[in-house]
């Protein structure tokens, strides 16, 4: 079964021109919602405004993509030179990820003008990009399939590994003087924060570990010694122990640092993400790898720092490859799209979704 080359491209440019910056998907979901409603999904939009659609009661695969997009992403204006399509250099394009939306709209075009029924669900996910927030708040209590592709790469790649994520909220309370007058009634929370920053490693620890202070807050004014202090932290790692290791070495320290100095603390962690690894023997996995080689493209297995929605489809249990139709420079604006890679990427995808649902 072939794609259509042209449709796909066209629906590529629509999509691209209909903005939606993280936490503005609004109009590009109604858009999606109407043409899944044509292709013959029963749709559903979430409370966090992900697109949920099926087209049986047993679904044997997912699909999904993310709908927003980095900044700068509003007023987006292709342009085709050749065999790439762009901006003009103010704008991202938008290939990550309308690529995967298009791709997965012109697989589903296909299917159904062949006049195949292929059990399928798709979702498509909001506020990605500044998360994974809309996966995370998704209803899975509405998703039926247990294997999944999230289309958000390009062909010949296949994301196999990635990290669990920490997040921490922070808040440090000292005690608040006249710094003039009175410093010794005071207890400096800010010193303290800085005290326990400096006792951590952070930044890349190893190949797979990860640790950011990324964010502080505090003090009243020049002449008030700072009662308290906010921080966000995180920490990433693809190794279980490592992770928690990390993870309680930075709550330790924050503690008995604050302890040391009278100071009291109030840390929050909150578990964002869980490290999975997809094997080059898992079944899905060969089979993408297959699809790929019959379309002339060689797959690499990419580690990543970063987390995609597969972390959280994974996490709840649905079997989830990340890998995609196309796309290059993402997240700047000299992001561009190679068309031929962006037909074949599809055509591998769909290749796959028929073998899968057999
Ligand atoms: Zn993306």
């Amino acid at each position: 079964m072939d794609i259509n080359r042209e449709r796909l491209i066209q629906t590529f440019l629509t999509l691209v021109q209909i903005d939606s910056e993280s936490g503005e998907e609004q109009e590009i979901i109604a858009y999606l919602k109407k043409e899944m409603d044509d292709l013959g999904f029963k749709t559903d939009i979430d409370k966090i405004g992900n697109l949920i659609c099926s087209n049986d009661p047993n679904p044997k695969l997912m699909l999904a993509a993310h709908t927003d997009t980095v900044k700068p992403g509003k007023g987006i204006k292709p342009i085709i030179e050749g065999n790439i399509i762009k901006t003009d250099g103010t704008t991202i394009l938008g290939a990550d990820n309308k690529s995967g939306v298009s791709a997965i709209l012109e697989i589903l075009t296909s299917i159904k003008e062949n006049g195949l029924k292929v059990e399928l669900e798709v979702v498509f996910t909001v506020k990605e990009e500044i998360g994974p927030i809309g996966s995370s708040n998704l209803d899975f209590t509405k998703l039926k399939a247990k294997q999944s592709i999230n289309l958000d790469s390009k062909p010949g790649d296949i994301v196999s590994n990635e990290p669990s994520l920490m997040h921490f909220d922070i808040e440090i309370t000292g005690k608040a003087a006249h710094s003039g007058t009175r410093p010794e009634n005071g207890i400096n929370a800010i010193q303290i924060a800085a005290k326990a920053i400096s006792k951590l490693k952070l930044g890349r620890i190893d190949f797979e570990t990860t640790s950011n202070v990324g964010l502080i807050n505090g003090g009243m004014a020049r002449n008030i010694i700072p009662e308290k202090v906010t921080l966000e932290a995180e920490v990433r790692s693809r190794n279980d122990k490592k992770f928690e290791f990390y993870t309680k070495k930075l709550i330790e320290t924050f503690k008995e640092t604050a302890l040391k100095y009278g100071g009291t603390i109030d840390i929050q962690a909150n578990l964002r993400g869980k490290a999975y690894k997809h094997q080059e023997t898992d079944p899905m996995v060969k089979l993408l790898v297959e699809c790929g080689r019959q379309n002339g493209i060689k797959y690499n297995f990419t580690s990543t720092g970063g987390l995609t929605d597969a972390n959280i489809f994974n996490r709840h249990g649905i079997k989830c490859i990340t890998t995609g139709a196309s796309g290059n420079d993402y997240h700047t604006t000299r992001e561009y799209l190679e068309i031929d890679k962006f037909v074949i990427g599809t055509k591998i995808i769909l290749d796959a979704i028929i073998e899968l649902t057999k």
